[in-house]
């Protein structure tokens, strides 16, 4: 296997089983195992039998971190970076890391691996030709609705980072914009209470104020290829008529 100075290495997004055979080579070669959050990291790597120093490496130290992550790795010792789930650099640090670097010619590798956005754009049923990640949608009202209004008018899928806090408040929003909009929300992806729940805008706002729906979410807005490959306005809701949520 070629190791490289730093390896950005995907973790799982809820199912612990999601690991490449290369991630845990890489993790157990590592001189040290940069992570968000080091309890967490920590469990998870026990479950794999892993134990390495860790370096806590998260959005508020990333800046300085990076500089001496690529000092190290300069001089000889071998990182691997994670997060708390999924791709290290999507909606998670990583992009300073990089750049970092580049900028000191470290050579670097990223294994590729769970992703909740990539996840959820393949079991949305939505056109995953073409599709814009606008990372979390913004908390201010203003903002939040333009993303919304952008994504009513694209050609293409958006997918956005949703908080179980606002979700039926901006699917309401949604309804309000365009009710026939194809949505889907993805929920809890790869865990035990996984779902999609796919409908129109209206459908999902109504029963998202009729129930309150917890756990990681991903929101998907079809755009306007969608309504053209889809054939007609809405999806039945959630795929799997067995489930209670
Ligand atoms: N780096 C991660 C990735 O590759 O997807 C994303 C990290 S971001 C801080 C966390 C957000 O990703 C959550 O708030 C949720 O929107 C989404 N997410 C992560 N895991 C998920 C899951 N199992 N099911 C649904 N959404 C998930």
């Amino acid at each position: 296997m070629i190791s490289y100075p730093v390896s950005f290495v995907a973790l799982p997004i809820g199912n612990r089983e999601d690991i490449t055979r290369r991630a845990l080579a890489v993790l157990e070669e590592a001189d040290c195992i940069c992570c968000e959050d080091t309890r967490n990291t920590g469990r998870l790597l026990a479950h794999y039998g892993i134990s390495k120093p860790l370096l806590s490496l998260h959005e508020h130290n990333e800046r300085e971190r990076s500089e001496e992550i690529a000092t190290r790795a300069a001089s000889g010792e071998k990182f691997a970076v994670v997060t708390d789930a999924g791709m290290p650099g999507v909606s998670d640090p990583g992009y300073r890391l990089v750049r970092a670097l580049q900028e000191h010619e470290v050579e670097y590798t990223v294994l590729p691996g769970p992703c909740a956005l990539v996840t959820a754009l393949v079991g949305s049923g939505l056109p995953s030709d073409s599709f814009f990640f606008g990372g979390f949608l913004p908390v201010k009202a203003g903002k939040r609705r333009n993303a919304l209004e952008q994504a009513l008018r694209a050609s293409h899928t958006s997918i956005f980072y949703e908080s179980p806090y606002r979700i039926a408040a901006t699917l309401a929003q949604l309804a309000e914009l365009r009710p026939e909009a194809p949505v889907c929300v993805a929920r809890e992806l790869t865990k035990l209470h996984e779902r999609y729940h796919r409908g129109s805008a209206l459908e999902l706002a109504t029963l998202f104020a009729s129930q309150k729906f917890k756990g990681e979410m991903v929101l998907l807005i079809g755009g306007s290829n969608a309504l053209a490959s889809a054939g007609r306005l809405c999806y039945t809701a959630e795929h799997d008529a067995g489930s209670t949520t």
